[in-house]
């Protein structure tokens, strides 16, 4: 069969495909314990569930502007001035089915044939994988492992050619948990700034942040100076979890807004209504969402205190978990002659133990793995007992 030129390097995402089959031998009987998944464990909380169950009984179950409804857009825009200290328009504001429809958006927009992308690396399996939908071509960068695989602008001006357009960053980072501070971002912006190079952050980790008592950095908290264009990427997802319901959002200038607009009319129009009622109460109902937030945040915490204390115990190196629900640690020193990558030794303690990981080679270097923390203590009490058993049985062996 031939196949459009479009999609010869199109692949379906990695971390989905392992949850798949970590679903599948379960289905079969096996005990699996599946850490592969990107999704908070938790109930969508009950005040944002009910919007929804409300918004359909008083039928608001029809299309809406594709952009999302206005009242929504102007929320969301609320919400994001709140946090900029000061006005940024509501027509900004794209509401999208998921943040990966936004990030969609945006390369599809931007970037095209000739056009390099830059990636921070370790990289959220997606992004290349739609930059290579654009026809661009994406570069992974990665920043140093003693920085927590952090970029700098000295790394990315290593990788800057005449052809660099743009740069996606993630923090809190998926897979690494790392997350960026003010001035480190501020150096990023900067940078971008002053090669004209679209800076693209995706946040929607932001509000999953351990080590301090606001979300984590992100771009509006940045000097409005140090900025150069960009598009900051966010969504219900993961902080309300709220996966399931598909709402993401994107923040640019209203120019632009407009364009992703007509892109999106051209595709899935609006994200689903029921959705969007759900996300007006989430954005609006504060101090309901307040509550929630620091309900998930102490379980998150805790949790990752746990994986942290256990992968010590192991002596596995890893990234410090700051924000997110991963764990990224390093399993090369386990590989032998014939376990000779994070892909294989995830199958081996897939088929031995029945724990389910994702390997690095999803986000760009296969020495490590990713374990999400989002699952219960005793969950996670018990995972590690296999993987430390498989640890174990490597050294001795
Ligand atoms: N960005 C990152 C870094 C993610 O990890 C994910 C989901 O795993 C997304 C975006 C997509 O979120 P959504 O489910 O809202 O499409």
């Amino acid at each position: 069969m031939s196949l459009s030129r479009n999609v010869e390097k199109l692949k379906p995402s990695a971390t989905i495909a392992v949850s798949t089959l970590a679903r599948k031998l379960a289905s079969e009987g096996r005990d699996i314990i599946n850490l592969s998944a990107g999704e908070p464990d938790f109930d969508t909380p009950g005040f944002i569930s009910e919007a929804a169950i409300e918004g359909i009984r008083d039928g608001r179950t029809r299309y809406t502007p594709p952009a999302g409804l206005p009242e929504l857009r102007k929320v969301i825009a609320g919400h994001l001035s709140d946090r900029a200290g000061r006005t940024l328009e509501w027509e900004g504001v794209v509401v999208t089915a998921g943040a990966k429809q936004c990030l969609f958006n945006t390369v599809f927009t931007l970037f095209g044939p000739g056009d390099e992308v830059l990636i921070a690396a370790p990289y959220w399996t997606t992004y290349p994988d739609q930059v290579n939908l654009a026809r661009a071509e994406p570069r992974p960068v990665f920043g140093a492992v003693d920085a927590d695989f952090k970029v700098s602008p000295t790394e990315l001006e290593a990788a800057r050619t005449p052809a660099t357009r743009g740069l996606i960053i993630n923090t809190p980072s998926n897979p690494t948990g790392a997350v960026y501070t003010r001035d480190e971002l501020a150096a990023i912006a900067r940078w971008c700034r002053d090669h004209s190079v679209w800076l693209i952050s995706d946040e929607i980790y932001r509000s999953i942040h351990h080590d301090g008592s606001e979300p984590a950095p992100g771009v509006l908290d940045l000097d409005p100076a140090d900025l150069g264009p960009f598009v900051l990427i966010d969504g219900a997802s993961k902080g309300f979890a709220m996966t399931g319901w598909r709402i993401g959002f994107s923040w640019c200038d209203p120019d632009l807004a407009k364009t992703f607009t007509a892109l999106q009319s051209q595709m899935t129009s609006n994200a689903a209504t029921p959705s969007q009622m759900a996300a007006i109460a989430a954005w609006k109902e504060k101090d309901a969402a307040a509550s929630a937030l620091t309900e998930m945040g102490h379980a998150f915490r805790r949790r990752r205190d746990l994986v942290v204390e256990r992968i010590r115990e192991i002596g596995l190196p890893f990234v410090h978990p700051g924000g997110a629900f991963y764990l990224f640690f390093r399993v090369d020193g386990l590989f032998d002659d014939r376990v000779t990558d994070a892909t294989a030794w995830c199958s081996e303690l897939l088929e031995q133990q029945g724990v389910a990981l994702v390997p690095g080679a999803a986000f760009g270097d296969d020495r490590w793995v990713r374990l999400s923390f989002a699952t219960s203590d005793e969950v996670l009490e018990e995972a590690f007992r296999r993987i430390g058993a498989m640890a174990g049985a490597a050294s001795a062996s």
